[in-house]
């Protein structure tokens, strides 16, 4: 299988995060996309290829609001022209009983735009952002080519971007992109596959209402687990796409036994469906050692999460999002995609 990644990932690198209301050393970094490339050597996966700088606003305006778009891409020089120079992260937003107006400072401007305070900008994120979705798009034009899978080792991840709203590490939401990419190239019907353990908000919020994208989600219960506001059982769509939604939330502890139950419960409503092409969120958070995630996922059953995709028999785009115990992320990524090979 082939690999597309852009080495200006790096660019978006801050040392700091805000996780579950604590300032901490960042849990998202850099190092994940080495460790992952290390192992795909390691095993021989295949070829991979620094994507091609294309125009990533063109692409990903066709899932996101322009204003939020044009908002990151402006957002550096905005923050210089305050006097600051650091890295920053949002601090305020819009809830129950205020307005939600556009402001025209900076900082309310982060609010507007963002959920939480997981997305901070150093000077070079937005061109990590858009390297990611170079990597998206070239990854999933080798699906449309002759590929039956490629990996998009997208960073910064993007699936709790929403179509206006970046939070949770993500600020496109590559997969999303991609999804539109092969719509836009004649696919009739796309599934999303979000096995990542925190719920795919954005991805869901942007094809709420559509039958032509299939949302499928395995993540822990946000009752009690981020994202908190989303990923209930009861959220299967609106309006024209009402049944193409579906969560499957699983409680803190999970492991393989329960877990793939729900994937292969998954399989069968995606083969249901009868999508043109698969685009997988592929977040290793469900592991056992992850620091900031309660699954229980061990090395070995990644594997077996690729062998079931690989069963549906679909075009499969895997996209990079989650996954933090960065020491096992590369067996734990790589794994699930010898699995999808059947060379494991
Ligand atoms: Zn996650």
């Amino acid at each position: 299988m082939k690999t597309v990644y852009s080495p200006r990932h790096r660019l978006h690198a801050d040392n700091q995060e805000l996780n579950a209301g604590v300032i901490t050393p960042a849990f998202e970094l850099p190092a994940r996309v080495d460790f992952i490339l290390q192992r795909i050597a390691a095993v021989g996966l295949g070829e991979v290829i620094e994507a091609t700088r294309v125009d990533a606003v063109a692409a990903a305006s066709k899932v996101h609001d322009a204003g939020y778009l044009q908002f990151m891409a402006d957002f550096w020089r905005l923050w210089l022209a305050e006097g600051r120079s650091g890295p920053t992260m949002p601090y305020v937003w819009p809830a129950r009983g205020q307005h939600d107006i556009r402001p025209e400072h900076v900082n309310g401007l982060m609010g507007y735009y963002s959920f939480d305070g997981g997305a901070s900008f150093v000077e070079g994120t937005w061109e990590a952002v858009q390297s990611a979705v170079w990597s998206a798009l070239g990854a999933a034009e080798l699906i449309a080519g002759s590929e039956r899978g490629a990996y998009a080792l997208c960073r910064p991840p993007g699936h709790h971007a929403g179509s206006s709203t970046m939070g949770g590490y993500c600020f496109i939401n590559n997969a999303a992109v991609a999804a539109q990419r092969f719509l836009d190239l004649g696919a009739k019907r796309v599934t999303i596959l979000d096995v990542d353990y925190h719920h795919g908000n954005g991805t869901q919020e942007i094809f709420y209402r559509r039958r032509d994208v299939q949302m499928i989600d395995l993540h822990a219960d946000t009752t009690v687990a981020y994202p908190f506001f989303s990923g209930r059982t009861d959220e299967t769509g609106k309006g024209e796409g009402e049944g193409f939604t579906r969560n499957y939330p699983l409680p803190f502890g999970t492991s393989w036994e329960t877990w793939g139950a729900a994937l292969d419960d998954a399989c069968r409503a995606i083969e249901a469906y009868g999508p043109d092409a698969v685009v997988v969120s592929l977040g290793l958070d469900t592991f056992e050692g992850d620091p900031i995630s309660k699954f229980k996922l061990k090395r070995e059953d990644y594997p077996k999460i690729g062998e079931r995709i690989a069963r549906l028999g679909r075009r499969t785009l895997f996209v990079q999002e989650g996954g933090y115990a960065v020491a096992d992320i590369g067996h734990n990524a790589v794994g699930v995609l010898t699995g999808f090979e059947g060379r494991s």
